[in-house]
């Protein structure tokens, strides 16, 4: 775990590891369609090393935002897909999870000194499972993602909540290293949520201002990035195009003073403790 604070003191940002995750190769990395990286995926039979599954605490002087909410031990169990059979096909037979004891959202939460009930308000980058575990727990609070995360889209694990379950969504926006736009979650202006578009329709980050520096969680915009430099787009990105241009802005950001933390990016917990 890690964590940063802003130079000002007001903002942390905690890293919480909530498990692990290991993809095919195929969809950790590969430059094809949709009609091709699929089939790819499900035939596919090396896997990566296990990356982990971070979620974001913002503590911010008007509340607690949570970025993301991880994934549940429950999901190495073949019921836990039921209720979405086509799209829990994908993630049984095409994901490895590792969720161990003492890796669970409030234990991480406690070690930084946080409970769950102090969250005010969540952002989930996209409706992939090993982002959404949690959010049955915050649906008494304001949740927000991107425009074209919602309805339902390919590959989101949605059935297990609600059906009058409806997110507020934030209106795509263009991405560049300006960062500019999007929607603030707190008055001063400093936390907001913006378009990190082509890993799904509606995928979203959140930047954070820290004066004449920025932080910018970024989802499943990369694995890391090591390979947003080498311009490699995921295996289950819905719009590759996108995908290629955000992984040459993240690379830009992160070469020139953005500290860029994406979600299963080994390296987050080394590189936020030598951001200052
Ligand atoms: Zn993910």
């Amino acid at each position: 775990m890690a964590t940063v604070r802003t130079a000002d003191g007001r903002i942390a940002v905690h890293a919480l590891r909530v498990g692990w995750v290991g993809v095919k190769g195929a969809h950790r990395e590969f430059d094809a369609p949709a009609f091709v990286a699929i089939p790819a995926i499900f035939l596919g039979r090396s896997w990566t090393p296990w990356m982990p599954i971070v979620v974001y605490a913002i503590e911010h002087p008007e509340g607690l935002i949570l970025v993301d909410t991880g994934a549940d031990s429950a999901f190495a169990q073949k019921p836990y897909w039921a209720c979405d059979k086509r799209t829990g096909l994908f993630y049984r037979k095409n994901l490895r999870f590792d969720v161990p004891a003492g890796d669970d959202l409030d234990a991480r939460l406690a070690a930084v000194g946080l409970r769950a009930d102090q969250v005010k308000q969540v952002v989930i980058t996209h409706f992939h499972a090993d982002h959404t575990a949690g959010l049955h727990r915050f649906l008494d609070r304001p949740v927000l993602t991107g425009a074209g995360n919602w309805p339902k889209h390919r590959g989101s694990f949605t059935c297990r909540w609600p059906t009058n379950f409806a997110p507020d969504t934030v209106a795509a926006t263009p991405f560049s290293t300006a960062l500019t736009g999007g929607r603030a979650l707190t008055t001063d202006g400093r936390v907001r949520v913006i378009s990190v578009p082509g890993h799904t329709p509606g995928h979203v980050g959140v930047v954070i201002e820290d004066g004449d520096k920025r932080i910018l969680l970024a989802g499943d915009a990369t694995f890391d990035l090591a390979q947003s430099a080498r311009g490699g787009v995921t295996g289950v990105a819905t719009n590759r195009s996108a995908a290629r241009a955000t992984q040459r802005t993240l690379t830009a950001l992160d070469t020139t003073g953005t500290l860029v933390l994406p979600a299963h990016d080994t390296t987050v917990f080394s590189r936020m403790r030598r951001y200052r």
